[in-house]
């Protein structure tokens, strides 16, 4: 894990980070990271500055990853994005983006709760409407499950085991993709853990750091950060199986907030995969594993990347017996977030996806693998194919 300091003077001016961004590639809208990111920062640290085309950075991270000389570029555009809303309000699009968690409570409360807020928000998108309110109509918005991954682990009978792990679901997987937070509890279980669920986590802070809501997010910072610790000294890993998150928990905490604690429990955090694999490089991987006789492609994740842990997640799949699986290798997806959802970015977000859309179409496989919930929507939705996260794969192969 690379943590990085937010000094724009360590800037070479070597441009890697420019042919690395996503979004510099498809439109001439943004002025690019080295641009955007350290050489405005110069001219922001000693006056008052806006730059408008700020708005197109994604806080994708690969202008990060690229940058030879460890500049937090992606870092460096958020702080300056919440800087910007010192002194103008946020939309309502913004705010409904930032907020997912408060969204979903709320849809939770109302009566039919998940039916009737998925068809309103389909309504919504035939109608129109989402485009008015500044979300991207032509993308359906994720739905929501008819019983959160809280629900459904409550009513789950666990085998007791003494090794325990503590797992961090997210607002996407709780609300949205419960069955990836359940097939982790299966592939656990498989394993020999027992998995707690800490319900007073709360949303990471991602969105809401991506949309300039930086104080906020830092609010969530301190409640996660205090409930980490508590399970780092009680001895318990605590895993997530969202990569932004994890991103977020592990990283960006450090880089955008100074919260004591942050960087012991970063150490105690876990990718669902990066645990897993750890597990059978330690040989202590449940390696009984049926035959999966397909074909699958793997997209990793920006904000996976990010993080520098390899790509667990296509090691352990190898190990599945049967299965093909290769790596897209075909960069950025698009969505990176929220960025997707936006109706200005929406035709950005596509044409950034189209090389890995390609891919998968020329691969001719069904199914695409990914760990990121959005990149799994952004995939079904640009190249319409049946997307999962590997953990499903894996659970499949135990229960064979
Ligand atoms: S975070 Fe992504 S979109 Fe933003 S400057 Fe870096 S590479 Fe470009
Ligand atoms: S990659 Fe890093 S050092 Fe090179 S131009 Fe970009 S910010 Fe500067």
């Amino acid at each position: 894990m690379k943590i990085q300091h937010n000094n724009p003077d360590s800037c070479t001016a070597c441009t890697a980070c420019i042919a690395q961004c996503p979004v510099t590639a498809v439109t001439r809208k943004f002025r690019g990271p080295k641009m955007v990111g350290p050489a405005l920062e110069r001219m922001r640290l000693s006056q008052e500055d806006t730059e408008p085309s700020l708005e197109y950075c994604s806080n994708c991270k690969n202008c990060d990853i690229a940058c030879p000389s460890g500049v937090p570029i992606s870092t460096l555009n958020m702080l300056a994005r919440a800087k910007s809303f010192k002194n103008r309000s946020h939309s309502l699009r913004d705010d409904m983006l930032a907020h997912g968690e408060k969204m979903a409570k709320l849809a939770e409360k109302i009566p039919g709760g998940a039916f009737l807020a998925n068809l309103g928000m389909n309504l919504g998108g035939s109608l129109g409407l989402m485009n008015l309110a500044g979300i991207a109509g032509e993308r359906p918005l994720p739905s929501y499950a008819a019983e959160s991954f809280l629900r459904q682990f409550k009513k789950f009978k666990q085998q007791s085991c003494p090794d325990k792990v503590v797992f961090y679901p997210g607002c996407f997987i709780n609300y949205n993709d419960p069955q990836v937070g359940m097939d982790f509890v299966a592939v656990m279980q498989a394993n020999g853990y027992e998995v707690i669920v800490e319900e007073d986590f709360v949303c990471c802070g991602s969105p809401m750091v991506a949309t300039g809501y930086l104080d906020e997010a830092g609010e969530q910072a301190r409640t996660n950060t205090e409930l980490l610790k508590k399970w780092r000294q009680q001895g318990y890993p605590v895993i997530t199986c969202c990569t932004s998150c994890g991103l977020m928990l592990k990283q960006e905490y450090q880089e955008l907030y100074d919260i004591e604690g942050m960087a012991e429990n970063a150490r105690n955090l876990y990718d669902g995969c990066e645990f897993l694999l750890l597990l059978a490089d330690k040989g202590k991987l449940n390696t009984h594993f049926a035959a999966l006789e397909e074909k699958v492609l793997y997209h990793a994740p920006c904000h996976l990347r990010a993080q520098g842990f390899g790509l667990p997640a296509l090691d352990l799949l190898e190990l599945i017996p049967g299965l093909r699986v290769e790596n897209a290798g075909a960069g950025c997806c698009g969505i990176a977030g929220n960025y997707g959802f936006k109706a200005d970015k929406y035709d950005i977000s596509m044409a950034i996806g189209e090389k890995l859309f390609q891919r998968i179409k020329d691969s001719g496989v069904d199914t695409v693998v990914s760990d990121c919930g959005t990149c799994r929507l952004q995939i079904a939705h640009g190249a319409k194919v049946e997307t999962v996260h590997p953990l499903t794969l894996l659970r499949r192969a135990y229960e064979r």
